[in-house]
């Protein structure tokens, strides 16, 4: 997916059966000589959540992984690519981005990083830049960062609106999302739109009336800004089951800046993600732990806003979901590199090299409840990633350094 409207795997596609011991056609592609490869498969391998193989080989044929195993029994194939000792892992997944933007919030940048804090109201800046550009620009803008993260090893990408905050703006920025990805969500309650300061009650009726009815078409999912100076529990709550009764499945950006409502809520509305998750109370991690909502921890902003880092150490001990994403964005997280996060991560987060690529890869997936990517196993989508490095511990042991050597989605070789 991600290239465009003549893309044809929908998030409900299902992989095509195809046993381990199956014949393989010689029109396939078979990776061979991976040092260590990351299935995500505990069935396969070291019996790691990881489940990884070393001296493995990799064949993909059409969309799919069609053989996974040890490089020495990989079945031929007319078109082989030699990884030469290097590692192979599953294509990213960033589950969280707001990629439907214009301007330039560089001098916000500059001044918070000589000392002013980041408050939620800096979107306003880009509300106002993304409504006054062109439907052309704001494409162009999407395809260039998705093609940024791309060669960064992503693979999957997931995007909002949130910058148009009227009818006509959020729809528009929806169905531009949409030319790109499948992963799109709306977020016309990004903050409450400056028209509206003096009310926001009226703009949370907007939000769950015509602007949803004009914008649910575009979308899978819906999402809210949970958090002082943008929504309250009580509206994310309107919001969110709005959107739900209108077909949209929910995330919620929560409990960032401060605590709040927004985890609890998540899990309560069945939420497949609450995303930031960087103030949470014993009550708040009890409650991901016992349901199925994925935190998505996002680094990159708590990087850029010079912020406490999200406990990931407590919630994986917690037993909670974990993914990790960009929250790619001009104002308060200007990365598109998961590279980067995951080396956040694992330096000032305490989790493990393999706990982030896990969460960088399967745990993306499960924060967008999808089964065929995220892992590289057979019946998955073929999207990997060859590093230039014999681990994905390098990820982190190197970070910086653009270890993403190849990069193929739905079996198509793409960097
Ligand atoms: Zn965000």
């Amino acid at each position: 997916m991600n290239t465009g409207p003549a893309a044809t795997n929908s998030p409900a596609a299902t992989p095509a059966p195809t046993s381990a011991n199956s014949a393989v056609a010689t029109t396939a592609t078979a990776i061979v000589n991976i040092a260590s490869l990351v299935t995500n498969d505990p069935s396969l391998g070291d019996g790691t959540p990881l489940g990884l193989i070393q001296d493995a080989a990799v064949v993909i044929d059409g969309d799919r992984v069609v053989w996974v195993g040890e490089s020495s029994k990989a079945p031929a194939t007319d078109n082989r690519v030699d990884a030469a000792g290097r590692a192979v892992i599953p294509g990213f997944v960033d589950s969280h981005s707001h990629l439907v933007f214009a301007g330039d919030r560089t001098a916000e940048f500059h001044a918070r990083m000589s000392g002013q804090p980041y408050k939620a109201g800096g979107i306003r800046t880009t509300v106002a830049a993304t409504r006054a550009a062109t439907d052309a620009e704001l494409s162009a803008n999407v395809a260039h960062y998705m093609a940024e993260a791309l060669r960064q090893g992503t693979t999957t990408f997931e995007t909002k609106s949130g910058y148009g905050l009227t009818v006509e703006d959020e729809a528009r920025a929806l169905r531009i999302a949409a030319e790109h990805t499948d992963e799109v969500t709306y977020l016309g309650a990004h903050i409450v739109s400056p028209d509206y300061a003096d009310d926001p009650a009226a703009y949370v009726d907007l939000v769950t009336g015509p602007m949803l009815d004009a914008c649910a078409p575009h979308a899978r999912w819906i999402d809210v800004f949970c958090e002082k100076g943008a929504f309250d529990g009580d509206q994310a709550r309107a919001i969110l089951t709005a959107g739900q009764a209108k077909g949209l499945a929910a995330r919620i950006h929560a409990n960032q800046l401060s605590y709040g409502p927004g985890v609890q809520l998540a899990v309560e509305l069945g939420a497949a993600s609450a995303d930031h998750c960087t103030h949470l109370t014993d009550a708040d991690v009890d409650a991901l732990a016992s349901g199925d909502t994925v935190a998505t921890l996002l680094p990159g902003a708590e990087f850029s806003t010079r912020a406490q880092w999200p406990d990931a150490r407590r919630l994986v001990d917690a037993g909670v979901t974990v993914a990790l994403s960009t929250d790619c964005n001009p104002g308060s997280s200007f990365t598109s590199s998961v590279p980067f996060c995951v080396a956040l991560a694992v330096r000032d987060m305490r989790m493990t090299p393999d706990e982030a690529l896990w969460s960088a890869t399967a745990g993306g997936a499960a924060a967008l409840r999808r089964t065929d990517i995220g892992r590289v196993a057979v019946g998955a989508r073929a999207d990997l990633v060859l590093l230039d490095a014999p681990s994905h511990v390098h990820l982190a042991y190197r970070p910086g350094v653009p270890l993403v050597a190849q990069v193929w989605r739905t079996g198509v070789r793409v960097a």
